[in-house]
């Protein structure tokens, strides 16, 4: 039973909700996840790639084991030449992890993680509600009524909206910071690129396996790889413009967009051709990724998490990871409020928390977001420059390959978020984490 002095309603079910219903669990703070869709468990989905930092947040609630079940791990990331699919760097970077911070890099299907993070909730059936899509929010002097398109109405003392990059939660506490406020920030969630995902056998096309790999210079970007069964690939290309609203591609876009990308090698012998050919369509998904970043996390009773508030293209892997670092620097926050309260703490306590944890986020998931916006537009550009970078300079600059991936490390992995109020005796390597929890 839980002791806890508020109710949190989470907004959505996805990997960063779930992740926060989790540490709300171990906090013992009061939560119901509300989530749209009929299942939690739906088959279908993108790999992820989780970085050593986020495999220690999983490890901190338990769930490595699990994690190592169903992931899988890379050994070497080869970048190709979109022309003609010779290899021009090569760097071991994956391998390195371990060594540098006690756990590796993994990668997993978002369907695998879900259910991961959906199985460690306790009472379920009460704690996650699906088929309630939220329609409505409803600040008052006590708390917050959540209304759901079945006319079903939740109430609790704060909503966290993890509702990913088309946010209604989002939508729904600009329109209550408008009316209060009178700031209107828009809609900061555009498209410049578009692109599939999926999977295709690995029986078929011969591509190496335990290998990311990388394919640019021909004006789209294809990340490919390849386990002992499957083979994963996602595309980004830019957009003719730039777009504000959402756009559901049926399979002949899917396919038009397909044959215009046909002749961009993937890795040496191996065009977009033939992974399209032999690919599992039932897995293929035509999708724009949007970019964004909000200036206001939090209004009222309603604080914002994951897509909901900072997106960028998945072409560095970190959209997930920027996510639940947030969703653990939030729960932090609300730990010590629910630690510091004999009763329900006021709205105005609410809001300092929520601002508490945007300024220890935001430089943080900035500095991510600018630099995976800066790179998706450098391995999709077909120029002679970014050709002649990729051949000559880039083998002797890798910033992964260079000293054991020891830079990424230092100015990334390391400041990874923790779950403060969780002891945990944690994995470590030569590189020592900056955020600690009791032991
Ligand atoms: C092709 C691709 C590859 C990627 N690769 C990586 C990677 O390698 N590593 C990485 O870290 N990130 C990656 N990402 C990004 C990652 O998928 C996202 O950052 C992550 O899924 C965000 O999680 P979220 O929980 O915030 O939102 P979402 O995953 O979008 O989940 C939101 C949930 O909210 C529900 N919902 C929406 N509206 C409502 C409503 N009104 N009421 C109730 N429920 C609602 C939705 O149904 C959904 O279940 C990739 C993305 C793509 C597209």
């Amino acid at each position: 039973m839980s002791n806890s002095n508020f109710r949190v309603i989470i907004v959505g079910a996805g990997p960063v909700g779930l992740y926060v219903a989790n540490a709300l669990q171990q906090a013992n703070i009061e939560f119901v996840v509300l989530e749209q869709e009929k299942t939690v468990l739906k088959p279908a989905g993108q790999l992820l790639f989780v970085w050593p930092q986020t495999v220690r947040l999983f490890d901190q609630i338990g769930l490595l084991a699990p994690m190592q079940e169903a992931a899988f791990q890379l050994y070497q990331k080869k970048r190709t030449s979109g022309i003609d699919g010779r290899v021009t760097t090569t760097s071991n970077f994956w391998g390195f992890m371990r060594e540098n911070h006690g756990y590796p890099f993994l990668l997993i299907l978002r369907s695998d993680l879900v259910r991961i993070l959906y199985a460690n909730l306790k009472r379920r059936d009460t704690h996650v509600r699906t088929d309630t899509q939220v329609i409505d929010i409803v600040p008052h002097a006590h708390g917050i009524h959540v209304k759901a398109k079945d006319g079903a109405v939740v109430e609790g003392s704060i909503v966290i909206g993890s509702d990913g990059v088309h946010s209604e939660t989002r939508s729904l506490m600009q329109r209550l910071a408008i009316q209060s406020t009178g700031v209107d920030e828009g809609n900061p969630m555009q498209s410049s690129f578009y692109g599939l995902f999926g999977r295709a056998s690995i029986d078929q096309v011969k591509i190496e396996p335990g290998v990311l790999f990388e394919s640019r210079g021909a004006g789209t970007v294809i990340q490919c790889s390849g386990t002992r069964r499957t083979l994963h690939f996602v595309t980004l290309t830019p957009l003719p413009s730039r777009v504000t609203e959402r756009i559901r591609y049926n399979t002949e876009g899917m396919e038009t967009y397909a044959t215009s990308i046909a002749d961009v090698a993937v890795c040496p012998g191996v065009t977009f051709r033939e992974i399209w050919k032999h690919a599992d369509k039932s897995t293929t998904v035509l999708v724009n990724q949007e970019e964004g970043f909000l200036s206001h996390w939090h209004h009222d009773r309603i604080v914002l998490v994951g897509d909901a508030v900072h997106k960028v293209t998945s072409v560095n892997g970190l959209g997930m990871t920027c996510g639940l670092h947030s969703a653990a620097a939030l729960a932090n926050e609300l730990q010590s409020l629910s630690a510091a309260m004999p009763h329900d703490p006021t709205a105005m306590l609410f809001n300092q928390a929520f601002a508490k944890y945007q300024r220890i986020r935001e430089s943080e998931c900035r500095a991510i977001w600018a630099a995976g916006r800066s790179m998706v537009r450098e391995v999709t550009r077909r120029s002679r420059v970014n050709w002649l970078w990729d051949t000559y300079f880039l083998p002797w600059l890798d910033m992964e390959s260079f000293a054991k991936g020891i830079l990424v490390s230092l100015l990334l992995i390391r400041y990874g978020h923790i779950l403060t109020y969780i002891p945990f005796d944690e994995q470590g390597g030569r590189i020592t984490w900056v955020r600690r929890c009791k032991r």
